[in-house]
């Protein structure tokens, strides 16, 4: 690893020197606490020739690492995932210094991430693994077979707000599928990034450099996407990926988008309303609302709308933002954001709502304590942006119907969540909305299961992380046929007559034609 300087929560910060441009030169960026604005650390900010050398480093390891079989990749992946267990609480220290999470949350980010690396470990093998598949009649004389290989090196680009289990949904099942990584973490939490590529080496050092790290900001995520990566997958905002996007456009690189939510609640008439105040609250003010798939907007039917806001004001009125362990959640990361909660909640104002609990005033940046905003305009930024701050909007509709087209009628759509009187309710209501991931009588029940595909559509992205489909998002299928016998009349033969060709496609075309 080429970072200079100290871990958080050493001393010997050197002078700031914040860099804004991508050199080899030497340049370095600060990373700081969130809650103070003191500097952590400084890093490099790496440029073309650094991601060039990380760039073939995970390429010549890769080559290796896709020719094991996928027992023994799956034995590496499972050290490399005891290491980053035996390493929790330095990788939780770091992960709680540079976002100011509490330190209980990293540790339980840092517990779903294990769970994510462990199931690509143990299912890479089964899911991936060469598989027959029919040939049908015309090809009744080959045997085919499909399997799913590496791409070669992936590119992941990090956000900073879970920046442990949401680059590993890329990291973990990138590797897992035979590939090298260079990752570049937030610019926010370099010290994270580089951490998990130190337990990598540490646990595979047979294959140290298959998993790299390079620091940087938006400059370095765009050198490295020019860097002949075979695949690029970015967690941010739209806005990024949308830039990203245009980049791998010009060297048809695919690219796998993980992006912004703007999570609806439903709420019906026979819900428990106790349990949906409390996973609302969690789940909007929970890590101060950064969280892709948070509560941002809830719909309650209106015979429970009343009930259901006391009961989340309630909840939410005893917990505070800050930096002690008393605290429910800690700062805003980024300082910029507290400007975007901060319109939002007067816009919203402006425009009629209603503050059930806090308002403008609730913000003393980098802290925003609790707000809850009731009878939101269906056009407010509020209910149209990604907020990202510890508040959620709570509006009455008519029934359920509104509900789903209310939630639907958003530009995002990653998750959502349906508290109703049955399960198999509440699935129905699941299956009429457009979010990628719904949970039912509970919020983000989905980021627990690492079988279950991950992403979004619209503005939330494309693609898939986690479960199979989070393997195969990183591998190409091949397919191959071995020809058997010769087929009794060849249909890819100059010498065949036509008259043969002729009963096989009337024979063909008569089996078509029955079902
Ligand atoms: P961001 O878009 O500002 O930055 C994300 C990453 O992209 C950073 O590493 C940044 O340095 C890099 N980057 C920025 N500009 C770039 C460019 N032009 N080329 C290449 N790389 C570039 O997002 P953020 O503020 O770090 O993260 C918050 C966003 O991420 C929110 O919108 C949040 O909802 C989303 N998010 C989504 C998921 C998900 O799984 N869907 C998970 C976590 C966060």
């Amino acid at each position: 690893m080429t970072h200079t300087t100290r871990r958080p929560g050493t001393t010997e910060v050197p002078e700031s020197t914040e860099a804004s441009e991508v050199t080899d030169t030497g340049a370095t960026f600060a990373c700081h606490d969130p809650a103070t604005g003191e500097p952590l650390a400084h890093y490099p900010v790496q440029g073309p020739s650094e991601i060039a050398a990380a760039v073939d480093r995970a390429r010549a390891a890769a080559g290796r690492w896709s020719a094991l079989p996928a027992s023994r990749r799956r034995a590496r992946l499972l050290s490399f995932k005891r290491e980053l267990a035996a390493s929790l609480d330095r990788v939780a220290d770091t992960v709680s210094a540079e976002t100011g999470k509490p330190r209980q949350d990293a540790e339980l980010e840092l517990l779903l991430a294990l769970g994510q690396l462990d199931w690509a470990a143990c299912n890479a093998g089964r899911v991936l693994g060469r598989r027959r598949v029919r040939t049908g009649l015309v090809a009744a004389n080959q045997a085919a077979t499909v399997v799913h290989r590496p791409l070669g090196v992936v590119g992941v680009i990090g956000p900073w707000n879970y920046p442990v289990y949401t680059p590993m949904g890329s990291v973990g099942y990138a590797l897992a599928a035979g590939n090298g990584v260079v990752f570049k973490p937030s610019e926010y939490t370099p010290g994270t990034g580089i951490a998990l590529a130190e337990c990598f080496d540490a646990a595979v050092p047979e294959f140290a450099g298959l998993l790299a790290v390079v620091t940087g900001g938006a400059a370095t995520g765009e050198a490295l996407v020019r860097h002949g990566v075979d695949k690029v997958a970015l967690t941010g905002s739209p806005g990024t990926a949308r830039k990203v996007m245009a980049v791998c456009a010009e060297s048809l690189t695919p690219f796998l988008a993980e992006c912004g939510g703007k999570d609806a609640v439903i709420v019906t008439a026979d819900a428990d309303l106790d349990a949906a105040a409390d996973a609302v609250v969690w789940g909007a003010l929970g890590n101060a609302g950064q969280t892709c798939a948070g509560v941002e907007r809830v719909y309650a039917v209106r015979e429970v709308h009343a009930a259901l806001c006391e009961k989340i004001v309630e909840r939410a009125r005893v917990l505070r933002p800050g930096t002690g362990a008393d605290a429910a959640y800690g700062p805003m990361t980024m300082p910029s954001q507290t400007t975007v909660v901060e319109r939002h909640v007067r816009e919203a104002l402006a425009g009629g709502a209603r503050a059930a609990l806090g308002g403008v005033e609730s913000l003393s940046a980098p802290f925003v304590a609790p707000v809850v905003l009731v009878d939101v305009p269906e056009d407010s930024p509020a209910m149209t942006e990604e907020t990202f701050g510890p508040t959620v909007a709570v509006n009455a509709v008519a029934d359920v119907d509104e509900a789903v087209r209310r939630a639907n009628a958003s530009r995002y759509a990653l998750g959502a969540a349906v508290f109703t009187g049955s399960g198999r309710a509440g699935a129905a209501i699941a299956a009429r909305l457009r979010a990628g991931a719904v949970s039912v009588n509970s919020v983000l029940g989905f980021a627990a299961v690492p079988a279950l595909p991950f992403g979004g559509s619209g503005d939330s992205g494309f693609g898939r992380v986690h479960g199979a489909d989070g393997l195969l998002a990183f591998t190409a299928p091949q397919s191959v046929t071995v020809r058997r016998f010769a087929a009794p009349v060849d249909l890819t033969s100059f010498r065949t007559p036509a008259a043969a060709k002729a009963r096989v496609i009337a024979l063909a075309r008569r089996l078509h034609q029955r079902r």
